[in-house]
């Protein structure tokens, strides 16, 4: 390829998912899925699928959809924003909401892909260290910037902050966007802010159906907000690509949200075999974060854990180790079934000769 041919092509650092893996036998705890299938709704809905509607584009409204999030979060249909995953609605939440020459703030150890959005669409950014205990230095989010975005529970961590402190960030940022990301917040004792749309307009809450709705393949992501920026989202979305979810994914997601019971016992069998994994570590000697989501990040003082990561993927057990500052010698484990940790566990101590 020639230079001049070169240098009229994009150069970037992408967003690094964890390995999809295949294989009989393997254990796969390293992209917070869920280890349970989706709803049985979803599985009667697939089977009772009138295939010739896919010849058509899809609804772009999507008003039961709506509808369900809403109630299942206190908002109204009008507060919704629909999106193929929230990976997707975050990165068009960027493009609408950061649009100054002030810096976006988030936490220094954090979902990585805020980092790459803010490169891919040229938006200064800053990052507010955690604590040393990993909690959310709430005073360092409060002053003037460009715009906020803070994951709660956070990724990697798993730490939940308290939804009162949440407050105090958005309360104290009224000219600029914040955004919450709750992709994990199901998994926590502290619910979602999503009901404080109607009484802040910078807030944005985005959630996802990838890990507690068990509905990771379907791509499907949604943000809460008042109707006066979820019009914007709408515009940005529009001027990219003006379907909002396609046909399968919108009948399945709806079925899926109707599904109060299901969804409670998978999240129920997650939180109860989290404790049984976070126990278990302690007991190995980890320093375990408490985690309020399907993961959990733990690290080990005399081990390194980048080896451990890569004796796990040689025993067929994925998880994953990120090698960034602070955080190098720590390792984040999906909750999976009891039987997938209990392996991990047996793993682990064969590691350490325990
Ligand atoms: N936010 C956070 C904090 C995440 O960890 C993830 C999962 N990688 C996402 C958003 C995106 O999830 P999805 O695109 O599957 O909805």
């Amino acid at each position: 390829m020639n230079s001049r041919l070169k240098e009229k092509l994009i150069d970037i650092e992408p967003y690094v998912p964890g390995e999809q893996p295949k294989g009989e036998g393997i254990i796969k705890l390293n992209t917070n899925e869920s280890p349970y299938p989706p709803s049985p709704r979803v599985s009667e809905a697939l089977k009772n699928i009138n295939y010739t509607e896919l010849k058509l584009y899809p609804d772009f409204v999507c008003t039961e959809l709506k509808e369900v999030l809403g109630e299942n979060y206190g908002v109204r249909a009008d507060e919704v924003f629909l999106g193929n995953g929230s990976d997707e609605v975050l990165a068009l939440c960027f493009k609408a909401f950061f649009n100054s020459d002030m810096p976006v703030l988030f936490p220094d150890i954090t979902y990585s892909f805020y980092k790459v959005w803010a490169g891919f669409f040229n938006i200064p950014y800053e990052e507010v260290p955690l604590r040393r205990d990993f909690t959310l230095d709430t005073e360092g989010f409060l002053r003037s910037s460009g715009g906020i975005v803070i994951p709660n529970p956070n990724a990697p961590t798993g730490i939940c902050e308290r939804l009162s402190d949440i407050e105090k960030i958005i309360s104290g940022n009224r000219d600029s966007v914040v955004i919450i990301d709750e992709a994990y917040v199901d998994f926590s004792d502290n619910g979602s802010i999503a009901r404080l749309v109607n009484k802040y307009d910078n807030l944005v809450v985005v959630q996802t159906y990838s890990k507690s709705r068990n509905l990771a393949g379907i791509r499907f992501g949604y943000a809460f907000a008042n109707p006066g920026l979820i019009r914007i989202l709408e515009g940005v979305r529009n001027s990219f690509n003006s379907y909002t979810v396609n046909t399968l994914t919108k009948i399945l997601a709806y079925e899926s949200g109707r599904d109060r019971g299901y969804f409670e016992m998978c999240v129920g069998k997650i939180r109860k075999t989290r404790a049984y994994l976070m126990e278990e570590l302690s007991e190995l000697g980890f320093d375990v974060c408490p985690s309020s989501s399907n993961f959990v990040f733990a690290t080990r003082a005399d081990t390194s854990c980048k080896a451990l990561f890569e004796y796990l993927k040689g025993e067929g057990i994925y998880v994953r180790h990120f090698d960034s500052p602070r955080i190098d010698n720590y390792l984040r484990i999906t909750v999976g079934t009891d039987r997938e940790i209990s392996a991990l566990i047996d793993s682990i101590r064969h590691f350490l000769n325990k």
